[in-house]
């Protein structure tokens, strides 16, 4: 089945988005987000490809994931986004991965670990300017940047913060992000008071890249953004295609798939596809999408499947093998428009993607 259901991506596309966005954020350094499998696309090809593309930096939500990359070969800055386990302490170490630190509960065994393996930790401090979930009180950032300075392997590389709802146009929203980066200017303030530099400082996710120009520092965060959505010239990098499986004759009066959630009014056509919710396709689509074949748009019939769904092509000559695609950069059927039929964003409409999709690149990544 995988060869015949695939994510192509197309890391030409990539990296016109990397251009694109290095061109927004006026030159300074970006970092790709590569978390969840680089948010479907595939970890170790995104992040070989963001480095030969000239990315500075990889972000991963954890550590695992980070070995995954450092294993692969790639060389750049891996920042582990998410706060990880103390028993992890050694592991960021030996891969040379940057932790954001939220207070300093894994400081001693950093240290502990340099002092008998011999280097130096490059960590981030992350201050929580109101989203809640991550990084140190803005009242707290001096005491515990004074706490890793004390220890003589640890740097501060940098220090940084997320925004809770920059991609939102609401006069509250606004308001709020706004507060976050006054809140991020003040600390950064009693840091330069208190004679601490940090080289590195970044705050801005997708939406603060493209709507907040006050928020870039010294590097941006691209997440959503280089996967080709969010409010940008950037284009969807993936595909998601599957072929027709099988066509049948449908009589008037008949319904299709469980539930009986479609009766036919008509005698007609359906074709079924090999790519259901195990692939990534909600059931809240279940008569709720179109597909593509030919260049054409057909309704999908019944309810989503675990490894299949059906669309009704009327009286078209469509023929088993037939390339369909389910979503990707087409301005009906993509990530977003996806997300809007079933609420949701369409970075979880991307990371959904099955594991027996197979992934396919359009081009040889050499490293
Ligand atoms: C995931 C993540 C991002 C990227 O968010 P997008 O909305 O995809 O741009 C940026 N920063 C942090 C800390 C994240 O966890």
């Amino acid at each position: 089945m995988s060869n015949y259901t695939i994510a192509e991506i197309n890391l030409s596309a990539l990296q016109r988005n990397m251009e694109i966005i290095k061109y927004i954020s006026n030159g300074v350094k970006v970092l790709n987000i590569v978390k969840a499998n680089a948010y479907g696309h595939g970890i170790v090809e995104i992040s070989k490809a963001s480095e030969e593309f000239g990315a500075d930096a990889l972000g991963v939500a954890n550590v695992e994931e980070g070995i995954k990359i450092r294993e692969a070969g790639v060389k750049l800055p891996i920042l582990v986004l998410f706060q990880h386990f103390k028993d992890e302490s050694d592991l960021v170490c030996q891969y040379n991965l940057n932790p954001i630190i939220s207070n300093d509960e894994c400081l001693e065994y950093y240290d502990k670990f340099l002092k008998k393996n011999g280097g130096t930790l490059n960590l981030y401090i992350k201050v929580d300017t109101g989203l809640n979930r991550m990084g140190a009180k803005p009242e707290d950032v001096l005491a515990l940047s004074k706490k890793v300075l004390s220890y003589d392997t640890l740097n501060i590389e940098g220090i940084n913060t997320h925004y809770a709802a920059a991609d939102m146009k609401d006069d509250y929203s606004k308001e709020f992000t706004n507060k976050q980066i006054n809140t991020f200017n003040e600390v950064l303030n009693t840091l330069n008071k208190n004679s601490i530099s940090i080289k590195n400082v970044h705050t801005a996710n997708s939406a603060a890249l493209i709507y907040y120009k006050n928020t870039y520092f010294d590097m941006v965060r691209a997440g959503i953004i280089l996967y080709g959505y969010a409010d940008s010239p950037c284009k969807p990098i993936l595909n998601l295609k599957s072929h027709v499986v099988l066509v049948r004759n449908i009589k008037k009066g008949e319904s299709i798939s469980y539930g009986m959630t479609w009766i036919s009014d008509n005698d007609t056509k359906v074709a079924v596809i090999p790519i259901g919710y195990a692939d990534g396709i909600s059931r809240k689509l279940s008569n709720n999408w179109e597909v593509k074949i030919n260049e054409k748009y057909y309704p999908l019939r019944g309810k989503v499947c675990m490894d299949s769904i059906v669309v009704e092509i009327f009286n078209d000559n469509i023929k088993v093998g037939d390339e369909v695609l389910i979503f990707g950069d087409d301005e009906k059927l993509n990530a977003d428009t996806m997300a809007e039929r079933i609420g949701s964003i369409s970075h979880e409409i991307l990371v959904n993607i099955g594991e027996r999709v197979k992934r396919v690149y359009n081009k040889k990544i050499n490293k």
